[in-house]
């Protein structure tokens, strides 16, 4: 579904991703782990066109999407969530869900009500879907860190995406709600047929719920293979697992 070849990204002399390589296939959980710094984020912004590769190759169901703006590949069924919530705070947790819904459909600026009724069921089912309609009615602002996390995720869902990036989905969160949140997150790839990719420090939680893990250092991808292979992997062990 997704291929990543031999991608590079420099800011001035520095090379922040520098020899990236991934393949992530449909229905696929796919971790991208590395030491702070290694370019996971980087790599994501690439892939979604958020920023420009210098050198090589992405493509998406063998369409090459290397040099298409943002928008164009979210068109294409590629959605993503921020290191750093992205909701809007004024607005209320159905609201939030409903724009992002709109916007795939092309309603965005439509002010009829026929059109803002026909995604409400839509709207829900996303909301149900992630355990949030209880509080669609809440300003999204007013919301705990982890259902903010998770209220982005919704709103990635309602691009309708192929593959769904998360970069760091449970930063920030308490023991309890980073469960939950990956409990979602495996949830949506097995009920939903969702493709995902997401980057993460936790290595408990990417060894439990990874199908396939990236290792990256200093913007180079070091391994690609099942969980099993990269733990036992001896460069892996002492660039990032501590030799344990
Ligand atoms: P990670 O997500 O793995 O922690 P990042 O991709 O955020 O790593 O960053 C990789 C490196 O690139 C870091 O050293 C970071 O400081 C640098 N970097 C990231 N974005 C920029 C930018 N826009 N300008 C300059 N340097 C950047
Ligand atoms: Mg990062």
């Amino acid at each position: 579904m997704l291929r990543v070849e031999n991608l590079r990204k420099s800011f001035d002399d520095f090379k922040a991703v520098d020899g990236a390589h991934l393949a992530v296939d449909p229905g696929e959980l796919v971790a991208v782990i590395g030491p702070n710094g290694a370019g996971k984020t980087t790599l994501f912004n690439l892939i979604t066109g958020h920023l420009k590769p210098d050198q090589g190759r992405i493509t998406f169901n063998g369409a090459e999407i290397s040099r298409l703006p943002a928008h164009a590949i979210c068109r294409k069924g590629i959605a993503r969530s921020f290191q750093v919530a992205n909701i809007f705070p004024r607005l209320t947790v159905f609201r939030n869900v409903q724009v992002s819904v709109l916007s795939q459909k092309h309603l965005s600026h439509t002010l009829f009500r026929p059109a803002q009724r026909m995604v409400v069921e839509e709207t829900e089912r996303i909301l149900e879907s992630v355990g949030l309609i209880d509080k669609q009615r809440s300003v999204a602002g007013v919301l705990s860190h982890g259902d903010k996390r998770t209220l982005e995720i919704a709103i990635a869902l309602g691009n309708e995406p192929e593959l769904l990036i998360l970069d760091e989905p449970t930063a920030g969160m308490s023991p309890e709600e980073t469960a939950a949140t990956m409990g979602l997150v495996t949830r949506l790839a097995r009920e939903q047929g969702l493709t995902i990719l997401f980057c993460e420090h936790d290595m408990e939680v990417v060894f439990n719920v990874a199908t396939r893990i990236m290792v990256m250092q200093q913007g180079r991808t070091i391994i690609q293979a099942d969980p099993e292979e990269v733990r036992r992997n001896v460069t892996v062990q002492e660039a990032y697992l501590g030799g344990a």
